[in-house]
């Protein structure tokens, strides 16, 4: 009787080894250990048995079913593993591999990295960008930057109205001061940066350092005008601000994009905002200001001159301030008897042409990837 649970036994681990699923196990305990199996019925005969024999078989039997029981729970464990692992093995993913197919990388337009890398020359120097609106009022455009009722710029040919100048020129109110009557009816495409700084004024007390850079606009089209182009302002107001200073930071600013060699130079020019007001020239870094390159072949980038012209600046004119009206959110107000300030007006087109040699202007806005790639 223990030779046959023996061979029982034996059989069904062999069985059991050999399993190769879940459900294969599953068909292997119910014929080994289910109601019908041979060993649970030789187990309920136990009591038929002699009693000499009893224990022994019972024993036997009681342990074989113990042993099957527990290898069919192992052998299921390692099934189980078994599976997971081949899963693991067919299912991976090396997310080290490029995409497919394979994308480029982006890059930022050579405007967007010029004006990004000027901000941050400009928050080193202790400025703080902010923007303004694209669609200004003539009033902010060019009234609160001293324009003269007359000022040609005003002329629909060199600014893009938006509402019609409606009351430009036709002298509806004796004596009204330039702008001031339909005012607010007459908005531009801003022809400058410069509106925001009257606005920042406004809601800014001294001591004031901003950088605005942002689109801008003129109906002018050639190769070194596109109708849509970007400036960086920049307007610093506070107490025993000279002309001084102004060459200080635009030195800074020129030797961060030109070079630690480069030298500024300031020569007088007139805008209406400013007084007294410069054009800013920069060493050439091309020729090392000399005019000339070392083959003794005129400089093409300054045009044997040993300067480039990078922008327009000055001090802030005293009747600007005029148009900043005192307000709980500027107090104590912008008063020209206590503050000074300077400002200027930047082309991000210009200054990225100089640096990187790009003819013309329309290269920036055709999108010709050839020409795109090349810079970032
Ligand atoms: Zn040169």
């Amino acid at each position: 009787m223990i030779e046959r649970v023996e061979q029982l036994r034996s059989k069904a681990e062999a069985e059991i080894a050999a399993a190769g699923s879940a459900e294969a196990l599953q068909e292997l305990r119910v014929r080994h250990l289910g109601r019908r199996a041979q060993l649970p019925q030789l187990l309920r005969g136990v009591a038929e048995l002699p009693a000499e024999q009893r224990a022994a078989v019972g024993a036997a039997a009681n342990q074989a079913r113990h042993a099957l029981e527990e290898m069919l729970e192992r052998r299921a464990a390692e099934l189980r593993s078994a599976e997971l692992g081949s899963l693991l093995e067919s299912d991976r993913v090396d997310v080290t591999l490029p995409g497919a197919p394979p994308q480029p990388i982006g890059r930022l337009h050579l405007l967007t990295a010029t004006r990004r890398e000027l901000e941050d020359i400009f928050l080193g120097l202790g400025f703080t960008v902010v923007e303004g609106p694209e669609v200004e009022t003539v009033h902010y455009n060019f009234d609160a930057l001293n324009h003269s009722p007359t000022h040609p710029a005003r002329a629909p040919s060199d600014t893009f109205y938006v509402a019609p100048p409606a009351a430009a020129g036709r002298g509806e109110e004796d004596g009204a001061s330039p702008g001031a009557s339909g005012a607010a009816s007459e908005l531009v495409l801003r022809t400058h940066t410069s509106p925001m700084q009257v606005r920042v004024m406004e809601s800014h007390p001294p001591p004031l350092y901003v950088v605005i850079p942002g689109r801008v606009y003129r109906p002018d089209s050639d190769a070194t005008h596109t109708p849509q182009f970007h400036q960086i302002e920049g307007l610093a107001v506070d107490e025993d601000i000279t002309l001084a200073d102004l060459k200080g930071t635009l030195l800074a600013f020129a030797r961060a994009v030109f070079g630690d060699a480069r030298e500024v130079r300031l020569r007088p020019h007139f805008f209406p905002f400013t007084e007294p007001s410069v054009e800013v020239d920069v060493s050439c870094f091309n020729c090392e200001g000399r005019g000339f390159r070392a083959d003794g072949a005129r400089c093409h980038l300054c045009k044997g001159e040993g300067w480039l012209e990078v922008l327009g600046a000055g001090e802030v004119d005293p009747n600007v301030y005029a148009y900043v009206p005192t307000s709980e959110r500027n107090a104590p107000g912008y008063d020209p008897e206590r503050v000074q300030g300077f400002a200027w007006g930047l082309g991000v087109e210009r200054i990225a042409m100089l640096k990187h040699g790009i003819p013309d202007l329309r290269l920036y806005y055709e999108n010709d990837l050839r020409f795109l790639e090349q810079f970032g």
